[in-house]
């Protein structure tokens, strides 16, 4: 392959996994929402670039830089979670160290590759930025339900992601290996996952694109006179989120192995509230009932995944 042709494949690459940026006249934070980490998750990258529209109107306005970012193109152009292996389950330090060190075409999967092209841009952006950093990992979930936010364990997401009237879930953050959110939590940027709504409800959009405003304005980067749809942004997650606990932790979390024909049984969403014994699904080994009472979080309706469902109760503070 000749040189001109990588540089101009690598620009058209790295064009379409920016979904947009923003930089106002103004210093402020850098702000990253990571969007499609997963493929089959695009409800994130629809809102994201309807945001960075929104936000276009009055950039002049705007303190700090944003930039939106979808994560894994390859599993997005497919429709599915992943291609070979779970690209938010390899931030492990040995394995991004192995992934910067060698060539693309000795990478041994899809997504390391994703990870290596999505490093480029992410390492350059925090050489760059003297302000503080903030990484918002977009998702969705496959059962229907609220949203929430994994927050770290600082006191200051507390505080930031409070505002935003998703639930706080603590402890799941850490039980999950792997992921990006630790990686940059280790490195001392703050960052959390919003996990928005179910997959292709109509509403997670909404929840989603709702939420990044008004963590937006609690960073400063916007104000609420500018944007009058931050009134109604506001309404909707205080009632959509009313009924729900503000801070609850995992107490269980059921893995899927290898093998294991895990099925859950129909008709549960996030939130709902458990009882212990209850059956809450089956694999090849029979019965598989609740260890405890609490609420269940992600019951897992899709094929690809290994987190078969969460268990959470309200957090003591
Ligand atoms: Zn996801």
């Amino acid at each position: 392959m000749n040189k001109t042709a990588t540089t101009e494949d690598n620009i058209q690459i790295a064009s379409k996994r920016i979904i947009g940026s923003l930089e106002g006249p103004k210093k402020g934070p850098l702000v990253i929402l990571l969007t499609g980490m997963h493929g089959n998750e695009t409800a994130g990258v629809e809102a994201v670039s309807s945001i960075l529209e929104l936000l276009e109107q009055r950039k002049e306005e705007f303190r700090g830089r944003l930039l939106g970012i979808r994560a894994n193109l390859q599993a997005l152009q497919h429709g599915v979670r992943y291609v070979d292996e779970d690209m938010n389950r390899i931030w492990f330090t040995s394995i991004i160290e192995d992934i910067r060190s060698k060539p693309e075409h000795h990478l041994r999967s899809s997504e390391r590759v994703e990870v290596k092209r999505l490093l480029r841009i992410l390492d350059r952006l925090q050489e760059n930025s003297s302000e503080k950093v903030i990484l918002a990992d977009v998702h969705t979930f496959s059962a229907e339900g609220a949203m929430f936010t994994i927050p770290g364990k600082v006191n200051e997401h507390r505080e930031l992601l409070s505002q935003i009237y998703a639930p706080m879930v603590f402890g799941i953050g850490e039980s999950l290996r792997g992921t990006a959110l630790k990686y940059y939590q280790k490195r001392g940027i703050l960052s959390f996952a919003l996990e928005g709504g179910q997959h292709t409800n109509q509403l997670t959009q909404y929840n989603i694109t709702a939420s990044l405003f008004l963590l937006l304005q609690a960073l400063g980067c916007i104000k609420s006179e500018h944007y009058p749809e931050i009134a109604k942004f506001r309404e909707h997650l205080q009632s959509h989120t009313r009924q729900l606990p503000a801070q609850t932790e995992l107490v269980y979390q059921h893995m899927i192995e290898d093998g294991d024909e895990f099925k859950m049984r129909p008709g549960y969403s996030n939130f709902q509230k458990v009882k212990e014994g209850e059956w809450l699904a089956s694999d090849r080994r029979g019965k598989i009932e609740a260890r405890c009472d609490g609420y269940i979080l992600m019951p897992l309706y899709q094929e690809q995944g290994n987190d078969g469902f969460f268990i959470i109760k309200e957090h003591e503070a």
